[in-house]
């Protein structure tokens, strides 16, 4: 499943490979990959457009043009942008545009999860967890007696983490990920940011990515890399999730 870095990469591949150019149409006729718009229906607003701008919050996608409108695109569970490649088998390439240049982008999705609809609502989404201020910080997720864990995973309090990062972020600040979000101090909070955008960070690292981290060889072992001490597994905020059942005690 895409986490941040992965839709950070995927939003490099839009800037270099659809910014500056314009729209000369659109392949939006895969209707469930475009819902809820019809087919043509997207061709036909995007058609003569120039794509200002790729953007990214979390991840969430979506091209700027000059028309004021805003194209979404989602990479579902496992789907990627493909720039100038041959037709993909199976029409496993679910949506293409076309640039008057005769390049193209297309969404590459297997299991056709991923969507592209313009002008999608981002209101709901907190800020960026790779550029959340201290101050945000403290407030957004230090709140509540739901688990530490399941606030970092709602998109609506940090955009971006999922999962395996949100897991290793917590064993690198031993913070147990079922302590209530509002019962961590300031120290700790602090400690968290600090540790989840070093996991970012490293995720976006050529050859980093979700789950590649020094907690990731502790979950294969069942055992914690840096004490020794056997993990522990359970279900939080609806996940798998494992932590170091010694330095993540509380
Ligand atoms: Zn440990």
């Amino acid at each position: 499943m895409p986490e941040l870095p992965e839709a950070e990469r995927a939003r490099q591949i839009l800037e270099q490979h659809a910014v500056g150019r314009t729209v000369a149409r659109v392949d939006d006729t895969d209707a469930f990959v475009c819902r809820p718009h019809p087919a043509g229906e997207i061709d036909g607003v995007m058609h003569g457009l120039v794509i200002t701008g790729a953007r990214r919050r979390g991840k969430a996608l979506w091209l700027e043009t000059d028309g004021g409108i805003d194209l979404a695109l989602h990479l579902g569970m496992s789907g990627s942008f493909r720039a100038n490649g041959a037709p993909s088998p199976r029409n496993w390439d679910r949506f293409t545009i076309w640039f008057t240049d005769g390049t193209h982008l297309a969404l590459h999705d297997k299991r056709r999860l991923g969507r592209a609809r313009l002008d999608a609502d981002r209101t709901r989404l907190g800020p960026d967890a790779a550029d959340v201020t201290r101050a945000d910080f403290r407030r957004r997720v230090g709140r509540g007696r739901i688990a530490v864990k399941a606030r970092l995973l709602d998109q609506s309090t940090l955009a971006g983490v999922g999962n395996l990062i949100a897991d290793e972020a917590l064993w690198r600040a031993r913070i147990g990920p079922s302590v209530p979000a509002a019962s961590l101090d300031e120290a700790r909070l602090d400690r968290l940011r600090v540790e989840l955008r070093a996991v970012i960070r490293d995720a976006l690292k050529p050859g980093g990515g979700s789950g590649r981290g020094a907690f990731a060889r502790s979950r294969r072992s069942g055992t914690c890399v840096r004490c020794g001490a056997p993990l522990e597994r359970g279900t939080i905020g609806g996940r798998t999730t494992y932590w170091c059942t010694a330095e993540q005690a509380g």
